[in-house]
Parts: structure tokens; sequence; C-alpha cells
């Protein structure tokens, strides 16, 4: 099964997926999070990709097309994932659909996790990430149990360069700009399904569980 969960920074798309991804034995597939990967390993991807993430732009899309098709062929991708920042424009769409085809598969569902900007802002200005394991905390809604150190895995907490204000604000626009036109795209080819995001993140997950088993009792191909 592939899974695709749409929304804007902040929607609670990478705090889905690794949830999900425990729960349906699947990988969690994320683009901010491969491309992150390689900024601190300072590949050449990394140093390409790092000026654009900073200032809250997209990738360009070739670069983000060769490191997820390699990613898709890894092993444990082969019976499905959860992705995660991808696709964020109409081009990655299309290119998602003939790297799927490739491979004979295709998107089974689409998540779109419709959060509003007041809580994406509340959300992501106090967000802390795990470096080693990548959970997620917040400074005032889930506070980790000792200051600065993650409550799963003792790895060191931090905020990402792009979760200061001015950058949410750019990505924000690009998402309006650029990825929110992907709901019609997946709306007009019936596999998208809204969820409301604002509210308790366990009764989103148990949402998207419901969907996914739906899913899995009725597989539409
Ligand atoms: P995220 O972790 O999904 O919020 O992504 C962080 C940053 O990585 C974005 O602001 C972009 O600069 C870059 N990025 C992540 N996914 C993509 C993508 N699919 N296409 C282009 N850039 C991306």
């Amino acid at each position: 099964m592939i899974i695709v969960l749409l929304g804007p920074p902040g929607a609670g798309k990478g705090t889905q997926a690794k949830v999900l991804a425990q729960k349906l034995g699947l990988p969690h597939i994320s683009t901010g999070d491969l491309l992150r990967q390689n900024v601190a390993k300072g590949t050449d991807l990394g140093t390409q990709a790092k000026d654009f993430m900073n200032k809250g732009l997209l990738v360009p899309d070739e670069l983000v097309t060769r490191m997820l098709d390699e990613r898709f062929g890894l092993a444990d991708a082969k019976n499905g994932f959860i992705l995660d920042g991808y696709p964020r424009n109409i081009n990655q769409a299309e290119v998602l659909d003939s790297l799927l085809e490739k491979r004979n598969t295709s998107v089974s569902m689409v998540v779109y996790l419709d959060t509003s900007e007041k809580v994406v802002i509340q959300r992501l200005s106090g967000r802390l990430v795990c470096r080693l394991c990548g959970a997620n905390f917040h400074l005032i809604n889930m506070p980790p149990r000792v200051k600065m150190i993650c409550d799963e895995c003792g790895g060191e907490l931090y905020q990402r360069t792009d979760d200061k204000e001015e950058t949410i604000r750019k990505r924000l626009q690009v998402y309006l700009e650029e990825t929110s036109g992907l709901i019609k795209y997946y709306g007009d080819k019936r596999n998208l399904h809204r969820l409301s995001a604002d509210g308790d993140k366990d009764i989103v997950l148990q949402e998207i569980l419901t969907l996914a088993k739906e899913y899995n009792d009725n597989p539409k191909v």
C-alpha cells in the first residue's frame, strides 16, 4: 500500500507517518528527512539543496526525483510506503505516477491533513526534533520530560533552521502557490481523503488507520 500524506508544513505529516509506518509495517519516506540527511553528510545533493531549504523554497524537482527513485528501489519499499513531503507540485505528482508505474504500482490513497494557518505557525514555531530518531516534540504543547532530550531515545533535540517565523511564512506561501493545487489533482483522481488536522493527533491517526483498513479490505486498483 502506498499512502501519500498531503498538507501544509506543520500539518503533522511527519508525526503521523512515523506512527503509521510502525502500525502498518511500511517504511516512512520523507523527502525533507532525506534532504536533511544529505545536508548533514555534506553530499553533493545536500550542498545543492541547502540554500533552497534555508530559504523555505522547494529544492529543484530533478534533484528530488533522483533521490526518491533511489529510495523507492531499496528492498524495504517493495510492499509500499508512507510518503511524506512529496509530491509538492503537479510536476512531482506526475513524476511520482511514472516512477510507480515503472515499478508496476500506483498510489493507493492520498490523505490531506487540512490545517489552519494559525495552528501551523503555532506548531512549527515551537517544534523540537530529535537528532537521532527524528521524533517531534513541542516547547509548549508536548514538551520532552527532560529539557532538550528525546523521550524516545535520549537523543538531543533541536529546532530546525527553517522553523523560524520568516521562513515558516515563506514555506506557507510556497505551499499555497505550488502544493495546494494537488488537492484538486488528487480529488479529480478520486483517491483523496480530507481530514481535519487542527485537533488531537491520536484522533487523526485513528481516522487514517480506518481509511487504510477500508482500503486493505477493498483495494482499488
Ligand atoms: P519538510 O521536512 O517536508 O518540511 O521539508 C523541508 C524542506 O525540504 C522544504 O522546505 C524544501 O526546501 C525541501 N523539500 C522537502 N521535500 C521536497 C520536495 N518534494 N520538493 C522540493 N523540495 C522539498
